[in-house]
C-alpha cells in the first residue's frame, strides 16, 4: 500500500494510528517485495501474521500462500481488514492478543507454517521468544534495529543477553535488511530492521536441563553490572558457587555477558548436581 492509499483507507473509516500499539504501518513497496522474497513462500504454505494492520503485508501473502492467518488485536483494523481482504478466502482475519493466542489451535503442523510480520515494537520481544517455542519452519520478522542487534549479539557485546542466547540456542539468525523511519506511516523514531530465523534441526548444546538453563541465564543477567558469581549467590551458596565456576573453568569475576551458550550449559549442568 502506497502512503496515500494508507490515509485513504485511514480517512475512510475515521481510523487514528495508536502508538501504544505500535501501529507504524510500512508503505514502501520496496521493503514489502523484499520481506516477500525472504519468505520464499510457497502455494501450500500457511502464514501466520502476527499484526496485519492495514493489510499492506497481509494482500502479498496472500497472493502467494495457501492460507494466511492474521492475528489482530486492535478491533478496529480486524473490522477494516475483515472488509478490504472479504475478496481473499485464504485470509483468515483472527482478533486476539498474539502474546495470550494459543497458536495450537489455529496451526496443526508448525513445520509446514511460517510466521511472516512486522512486529509492533512495544511487544517484538516476547512475541520472538513465543515464536521460536513453536517449530515455526522459518520466522521472517521486524523488528526494532536494536532488537535485532540484541538477538545477533556476541559473547561481550553491550546488546549481548538472554533474547541473544534464547534465539541462538532455537535458531539461525541472519538480517535480510535495514528500514529506516520514512518506510512507515506514521514515521517512528527508530530504525527497523528485518531478520530471518531458521530454526535449528540440532540445537548447538545438550544442557541435561534446558529450562535450568535458561534459568541461570537469567539469573545471570538479572543485574548486568554484577559479576556472575554474585548475581548467581542469589541462588547458590557461594562457596559452592566458586568451586562449581572452578570446575567450569570459569572466572568468578566474570560478567554473564562473557559467557557463551556452550559456558552456560556447562555451568548448568554442574549447578545442577
Ligand atoms: N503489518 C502492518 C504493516 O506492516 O503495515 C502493521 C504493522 S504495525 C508495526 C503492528 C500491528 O500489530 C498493528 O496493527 C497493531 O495493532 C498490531 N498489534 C499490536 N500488538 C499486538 C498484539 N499483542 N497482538 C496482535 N497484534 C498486535
Amino acid at each position: 500500500m502506497t502512503p496515500s492509499e494508507t490515509k485513504r483507507v485511514m480517512v475512510e473509516n475515521g481510523f487514528t494510528a495508536k502508538k501504544r500499539l505500535g501501529q507504524n504501518f510500512l508503505v514502501d513497496e520496496r521493503i514489502l517485495d523484499k520481506i516477500i522474497k525472504a519468505a520464499d513462500i510457497g502455494a501450500n504454505d500457511t502464514i501466520l501474521e502476527i499484526g496485519p494492520g492495514m493489510g499492506a503485508l497481509t494482500r502479498k501473502l496472500a497472493e502467494r500462500a495457501g492460507q494466511v492467518l492474521a492475528i489482530e488485536i486492535d478491533g478496529t483494523l480486524a473490522e477494516i481488514l475483515e472488509k478490504t481482504m472479504s475478496d481473499r478466502e485464504n485470509v483468515k482475519i483472527i482478533r486476539a492478543d498474539a502474546l495470550k493466542a494459543d497458536f495450537r489451535e489455529f496451526i496443526q503442523d508448525f513445520t509446514r507454517a511460517k510466521a511472516v510480520a512486522n512486529l509492533p515494537y512495544c511487544v517484538a520481544t516476547p512475541i520472538i521468544m513465543k515464536l521460536l517455542e513453536f517449530n515455526f519452519r522459518e520466522i521472517i520478522v521486524m523488528v526494532q534495529k536494536e532488537v535485532a542487534e540484541r538477538i545477533l549479539a556476541s559473547p561481550g557485546e553491550k546488546n549481548y543477553g538472554s533474547l541473544t542466547l534464547a534465539a541462538r540456542y532455537e535458531a539461525n539468525a541472519e538480517i535480510v535488511t535495514y528500514v529506516p523511519p520514512n518506510c512507515f506511516m506514521p514515521r517512528p523514531n527508530v530504525n527497523s530492521a528485518v531478520i530471518r530465523l531458521s530454526p535449528r534441526l540440532e540445537k548447538p548444546v545438550s544442557p541435561k536441563n534446558k529450562d535450568l538453563m535458561f534459568s541461570v541465564i537469567r539469573t545471570a543477567f538479572s543485574t548486568r553490572r554484577k559479576t556472575l558469581l554474585n548475581c548467581l549467590s542469589r541462588r547458590w551458596p557461594k562457596d559452592d558457587l566458586r568451586e562449581i565456576l572452578k570446575i567450569c573453568g570459569l572466572d568468578e569475576n566474570t560478567r554473564g555477558e562473557r559467557l557463551s551458550l556452550e559456558d552456560f550449559a556447562r555451568l548448568s549442568d554442574a549447578l545442577k548436581i
